[in-house]
């Protein structure tokens, strides 16, 4: 569970008078207060409605009401307005003053908790058994009164039906050729709603210099365009076994974050993090690893997750969720009105649809001869067999283990210089007591010499220094890490 205790610090690191921040905080509630009246008065007295950005209606009452006027003040809204921007992943400009917050009868109480060791645990579970071909760019989907084709850039499944989870970023694109086209109220709705921008730098320091008791923290910028540069950082040293820090890019920033290299992002971070943590007398390591995302050039996502733009409403999401023909189904955080931009919300449209799916399939039958049924034909076994087999149970066996450090050989050949799967535990304390884990490539001959070293830290830095192994996440072996796993996984089938 995220402790309530959000330290505020200025940019040069003094941290923001409570007195101050209380005040200025409750002013931001009430602008939010009069926009809320503003638009009540305009859907009353407007028959079809108007709408303007939540961004411009927020600034017209500020200015009118004089709202924190002095410069520490203004850098302590900006902190909110950026603070609104990220949960919308929108700069407040795209926002649809009318619709921004129609989810917000729906939200779920209780905690806001990081979940130890990640997301992706519950991606892995739900996944279990699961059929699922990787590595397939869908480039068209192809429906009618016979069935579903899709079309990949390297194959073409053939089906009943298809669900289709693609981001909202992806549809907008038209990057997937839909024959015949989708009917136009779904373009339309495609169009309206908003796909914006949030980014986070991800960076693994040595140790956790900023205290890992502490959840969260937050940064003011003077410069009003670039408040969302970082102005808040997540500590994962918690639940990620690791000293973990998240700095989030939102609003206007997290689309300037993208022109610049990952090198200049770090910078930049790192220069932040100086400014708050040098006046302490805290000196900050360069981080071990860092990785920028760029959701917005991503080609599989265009962007981080949906909002309601100028001019759409929750209707576009309902309209998006709607099927067509009763062989395309749609599913993804983009078609659930009341659970947008959320895991939950992707995770039970995907339910929604699976149902939908069934009802669809038992009114055909009803009408079809059984024996007709085309089915997406692939030889699944031995795929699923060889995705199932999980990693972390092969590391449980390794062919060798010292300190925080676990080998598995290439099975198919014994040379000295062949290449091993290296992994290492990074710990938050002492490396080898974490759960987070990196790995690298590493001559078969070079384990025994690091086996014989003294402690982790001298072989850490052989390892860098010496071996020239850089340590990533699984990702980001490559296509030589991606075959020697998969020799490992198949001959532990054996
Ligand atoms: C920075 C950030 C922070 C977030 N924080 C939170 C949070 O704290 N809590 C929360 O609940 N939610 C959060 N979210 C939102 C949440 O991650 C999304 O709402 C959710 O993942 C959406 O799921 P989805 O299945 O709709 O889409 P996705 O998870 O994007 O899945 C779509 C899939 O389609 C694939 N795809 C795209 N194009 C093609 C193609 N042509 N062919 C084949 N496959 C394709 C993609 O590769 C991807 O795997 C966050 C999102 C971001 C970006």
């Amino acid at each position: 569970i995220l402790t309530l205790l959000l330290p505020l610090y200025l940019p040069d690191g003094r941290p923001v008078d409570p007195d101050m921040d209380g005040r200025v905080e409750a002013a931001f509630n009430q602008l939010l207060d009069k926009v809320c009246q503003l638009r009540q008065v305009i859907a009353d007295s407007v028959p079809h409605g108007v709408d303007v950005s939540l961004g411009m209606a927020l600034e017209a009452f500020r200015a009118a009401h004089g709202v924190a006027a002095e410069p520490e003040e203004r850098m302590l809204l900006d902190w909110h307005l950026a603070n609104l921007e990220y949960a919308n992943a929108a700069p407040l400009a795209d926002l649809s003053m009318a619709f921004w917050d129609q989810d917000d009868p729906y939200e779920m109480g209780g905690d806001h908790c990081f979940i130890p060791g990640g997301n992706s645990q519950f991606v892995r579970a739900l996944a279990d058994g699961v059929p699922i071909f990787y590595g397939q760019n869908v480039r068209r989907i192809q429906y009618g009164c016979d069935g579903v084709l899709v079309y990949t850039d390297k194959q073409t499944f053939r089906g009943d039906m298809a669900l289709c989870t693609v981001p909202l970023g992806v549809l907008k694109k038209g990057d997937i050729d839909f024959v015949p086209e989708l009917p136009v109220q779904k373009r339309e709705a495609i169009q309206r709603l908003g796909f914006g921008l949030l980014n986070k730098v991800v960076m693994l320091f040595p140790f956790d210099f900023w205290d890992g008791r502490i959840d969260t923290f937050g940064h003011l910028t003077e410069d009003s365009s670039q408040r969302g540069e970082f102005f808040l950082f997540y500590s994962y040293s918690s639940v990620s076994g690791g000293p973990l820090l998240v700095a989030l890019v939102a609003g206007e920033s997290a689309i300037s974050f993208e022109k610049k290299s990952p090198m200049e992002n770090v910078e930049r971070v790192l220069d932040t993090l100086k400014n708050i943590f040098s006046p302490m007398g805290i000196e900050v390591p360069n981080p071990l690893q860092a990785i920028c995302t760029r959701w917005g050039t991503d080609k599989f996502s265009y962007g981080s997750y949906s909002h309601v733009a100028i001019g759409s409403s929750g209707d576009d999401y309902d309209i998006l969720a709607e099927s067509v023909g009763d062989r395309i189904f749609f599913a993804g955080e983009a078609t659930n009105r009341r659970y947008p931009a959320t895991m939950h919300g992707a995770l039970l449209s995907g339910y929604r649809e699976a149902a939908n799916i069934v009802r669809a399939a038992r009114k055909r039958a009803k009408k079809v001869d059984l024996s007709e049924k085309t089915v997406v034909s692939y030889e699944v076994k031995d795929i699923v067999k060889d995705d199932n087999i999980d990693l972390d149970d092969l590391f449980r066996t390794p062919d060798v283990a010292f300190g925080g450090f676990s080998v598995l050989h290439d099975p198919s050949i014994s040379e000295p210089d062949s290449a091993s799967l290296l992994r290492v535990g990074i710990g938050a304390r002492k490396l080898g007591s974490g759960s987070l884990f990196l790995y690298g490539l590493i001559m078969r001959e070079n384990v025994t010499e690091l086996a014989a070293m003294e402690g982790d830290e001298q072989r850490l830095s052989t390892l860098y220094r010496d071996f020239g192994t850089k340590l990533v996440g699984l990702d980001g072996l490559g296509d030589a890490g991606e075959s020697l796993i998969s020799r490992i996984k198949a001959s532990s089938k054996k």
